[in-house]
């Protein structure tokens, strides 16, 4: 009887161990949101973080473009994407190979995250053009990329002005 209390016990302790070490584990975002609010005019107050979704860069490329429009344009037209956000859920979509907690993989995560900021911080609901979102994103993202000497691409940010420019039309 004795042995079987011990034995339930240490099990119970091993168990609730595991719980608390697995509960404080930093998330992998963590540092990259405090990054993002020492150096922004963005607040953070503990909203729920985004739940993370994989896809194949195909269906990705199909969720950001719609089928329709992958099949219209010249493969080489569309730029590829390798994540998304979207704020009506709060999910934060990559593709399968992405290790988000590598540093190769960083400026994608940071860029994404502005974009969860954007939304915790009123700025989407209250855009009329999506796209104009993404320039604060981009130079964002490459000011991370200069503190921390990440050698992945920078943003074009012609490509960045075309984005903010279509939204005039
Ligand atoms: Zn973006």
């Amino acid at each position: 009887m004795g042995n079987k209390l011990t034995f339930f016990l240490v099990v119970f302790c091993i168990g609730f161990y595991g719980a608390v070490a697995y509960i404080n584990k930093p998330h992998p975002f963590d540092k990259h949101i405090k990054w993002l609010v020492e150096n922004s005019e963005f607040e953070y107050n503990g909203e729920t973080y985004p739940s993370i979704a994989y896809y194949s860069s195909a269906e990705l490329q199909v969720i950001a473009y719609g089928r329709e429009k992958i099949e219209k344009a010249d493969s080489q037209a569309l730029p590829k994407i390798k994540a998304l956000y979207n704020h009506r859920e709060n999910t934060l979509m990559f593709t399968k190979e992405m290790d988000i907690t590598e540093f190769k993989t960083g400026y994608i995560v940071v860029h994404e995250l502005v974009h969860f900021l954007q939304n915790t911080n009123n700025i989407t609901e209250n855009t009329e053009c999506i796209q104009s979102l993404e320039e604060p994103a981009y130079k964002l993202q490459a000011e991370w990329q200069r503190q921390h000497n990440h050698p992945g691409p920078y943003p074009n940010f012609l490509f960045v002005r075309l984005l903010s420019l279509s939204c005039s039309r």
